[in-house]
């Protein structure tokens, strides 16, 4: 290799760039966050390498991160111990958005005009803040393997950086950042230390400031409820989930048996994958005593519970764990299922507790339960009592649950209906729901695609049967609140049968392959007609859905 590599950024990251140094003026003081949050991660990674490795260089210095300023050369330099990175780390790290959902992200920040700022260091790309304050940037790091030299790699943000040798430092990254004119203010011992007490107080590693720490380190998770402030919580979940708001609930526990697990966990007040941000990468860490083992593990909740931010630590883990190994690892699968199991359990109390909370939730979040019910066969049963619906028997926007339909059942029905459609205006607007209306028999109104499908994976809740009422053999009683009056009403207004018959015959003439059959229909009182689905599996809006996808 060259003494000095010139590389190109990649497409997303210039976008990006173009994005972070052109268009956003607001909060710029989050790059600082996002730096040392980075440092944290590398801290943590080196912790964790350092139990499996055998050998690591610079075994013995202290794990910290430190920041130093300089006023006159307007100069910010945030320096940690951490794991560090190779001449291709820092290629691939630097110059690529490696996570598909950031991708996708600021695709969409570049095509529309919203900056959401404060969206950025969800979305993985929280190094390239450091160009909001800085005209170049400067990465020296050296990494915890044996075998590495020590690097630097340069850019002023434009469409390349360099990368060259730079021998003889020690393990870890340090970031010069030469400030612009405009960002001087960050060059100041005042200002730093209100941005870290702000955004980093729950960094787990000590935060130097001219040589003294000004953070205290404590991983609240293993605290006892008592001894944590509402405030303490919220900053944690701000640091945890890079997030700028309070979360929207939080569910703090600890078990003994039949794992020993401390858990964390919050559920946030926005969903980045329902307001078209692509998929969201999972937000819960995994730690045993204290030690991160995986960052946003993909293992230890179910992918549908992706929304979740925080923490589990279990002692129960051998510290060494690699990543295939827990993959495999039964244990893992066991702190999955406890931590799933209670969180279920928490919603549902929550639902009863704080309805209105809980109505939060679901308007933002029903769609994962919804993935859950469809996908997770294991935990079908408990996220179907969080599963909420409009019903004819509710008011607009407000939602019932499908325990509280079976109670209002009256005890002839055996059944559970819904019903598909693009608004409650257009269902109760429609031929199907007629029949329902009838007989005073509750409709439940899934207006989302995705309900159909949740609904035909159910099968059934409790002992009853879930139905599409666009079924077509749809076994109603007898209409209740029929009357003498409304029968020979009927009965006068009804076509004789021979006539009836030719009209149908006539009908599937002119229709021919596209109805399986006609016939005349005693569900119907004010529509003259109504289509139906003859094999009641797939209903007629999961069939639109799969014929829109090809399928
Ligand atoms: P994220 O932290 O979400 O992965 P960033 O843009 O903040 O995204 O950082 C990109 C990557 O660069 C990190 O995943 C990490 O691999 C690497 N990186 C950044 N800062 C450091 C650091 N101080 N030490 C080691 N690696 C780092
Ligand atoms: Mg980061």
């Amino acid at each position: 290799t060259p003494q000095t590599e010139t590389k190109e950024f990649q497409t997303e990251v210039k976008k990006m760039l173009d994005i972070v140094i052109h268009s956003l003026y607001t909060e710029k003081e989050i790059f600082l966050r996002e730096l040392i949050s980075n440092a944290a991660d590398a801290l943590e990674k080196f912790r964790h390498q350092s139990v499996v490795e055998q050998e690591v260089f610079d075994s013995h210095i202290p794990l910290e991160i430190s920041i130093e300023f300089d006023d006159k050369a307007n100069t910010l330099t945030i320096t940690d111990t951490g794991i560090g990175m190779d001449r291709g780390e820092l290629e691939a790290n630097l110059g690529t958005i490696a996570h598909s959902g950031s991708k996708t992200f600021f695709t969409k920040l570049s095509e529309t005009d919203r900056k959401e700022v404060n969206l950025i260091g969800q979305f993985g790309v929280g190094f390239y803040a450091a160009f909001m304050v800085a005209k170049k940037v400067t990465v020296k790091s050296r990494s915890f393997r044996m075998d590495d030299m020590g690097h630097e790699w340069i850019s002023d943000g434009g469409g390349t950086f360099t990368i060259a040798m730079c021998p003889g430092i020690r393990r870890g990254t340090s970031i010069v950042l030469e400030l612009t004119d405009e960002a001087k203010e960050y060059a100041n011992e005042q200002t730093i230390r209100r941005i870290i007490k702000q955004y980093s107080s729950f960094v787990p590693f000590p935060i130097k400031l001219k040589g003294e720490a000004i953070n205290t380190v404590q991983a609240i998770w293993t605290l006892g409820k008592s001894e944590i402030s509402e405030e303490a919580y919220t900053e944690f979940y701000k640091f945890i989930a890079n997030a700028f708001d309070e979360p929207l609930a939080r569910l703090h526990f600890s078990a003994d048996a039949p794992l020993a697990i401390k858990t964390l966990l919050f559920i946030p007040k926005e969903n980045l994958e329902a307001m078209g941000f692509g998929r969201m990468e999972p937000g819960v860490n995994l730690y045993c005593q204290r030690v991160l083992i995986e960052q946003h593990s993909k293992t230890i909740l179910p992918e549908w519970l992706r929304f979740l931010r925080g923490v589990i630590d279990s002692e129960d883990l051998p510290l060494n764990i690699s990543r295939q190994a827990l993959q495999d690892s039964a244990l893992v699968a066991k702190i999955n299922k406890v931590v799933t199991k209670r969180l279920l359990k928490f919603l549902e109390e929550l639902a009863k507790s704080e309805p209105e909370k809980y109505t939060e939730f679901w308007k933002n979040f029903g769609m994962f339960i919804k993935e859950g019910v469809i996908s997770d066969f294991a935990y079908r049963e408990e996220a179907a009592k969080l599963l909420r619906f409009e019903s004819s028997k509710t008011e607009d926007g407000i939602f019932t649950s499908l325990a509280e339909y079976v109670e209002r059942m009256p005890e002839d029905q055996k059944e559970i209906f819904y019903i598909n459609g693009p608004s409650r205006e257009a269902i109760e607007n429609g031929p199907y729901i007629e029949a329902f209306k009838k007989r005073n028999i509750e409709v439940l109104y899934t207006l989302e695609p995705i309900d159909d499908f949740a609904m035909s994976h159910l099968g059934s809740f409790g002992e009853k049967k879930l139905v599409s009422a666009d079924c077509g053999d749809l076994d109603l009683p007898e209409a209740a609140i029929e009357t003498e009056a409304d029968k020979e009403k009927a009965q006068a207004e009804a076509m004789p049968e021979s006539d009836s018959a030719a009209l149908t015959t006539w009908m599937k003439e002119v229709l021919g392959e596209q109805v399986k059959e006609v016939i005349a229909s005693k569900r119907l009182t004010d529509s003259p007609a109504m289509v139906v689905n003859p094999d009641g599996f797939v209903t007629s809006s999961m069939e639109r859905i799969m014929r829109a996808s090809g399928q």
